[in-house]
């Protein structure tokens, strides 16, 4: 048994991205198919769990930085002392 085509069964998506099409149209969370904000097109429980994740990646990228930042300036002492010296940087992190 196959469903009825729509506007989206043709579209060169996926079928996820599909699902979340077919919510967004009816007005419901693309996440969760739950009652939205507001206006908006995710609940908040879906919302808070992208802000939950993004603030994970965010955080890996802060740590990948500074590992970056603590070998450049092993690599070049003297740029990083006169950088500091210069632009007067109390705070090294
Ligand atoms: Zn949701």
């Amino acid at each position: 048994m196959t469903k009825p085509p729509d506007e989206f069964t043709d579209l060169p998506v996926s079928r996820q991205r599909k699902l979340q099409l077919r919510a967004l149209k009816v007005g419901l969370c693309s996440g969760c198919f739950k009652q939205p904000v507001f206006r908006a097109e995710r609940c908040k429980s879906c919302y808070a769990k992208l802000r939950k994740r993004n603030a994970r990646y965010r955080l890996q990228n802060r740590r990948k930085y500074l590992l970056w930042l603590q070998r450049w300036r092993a690599a070049n002492p003297d740029y990083a002392r006169e950088y500091y010296r210069k632009h007067k940087v109390a705070n090294r992190r």
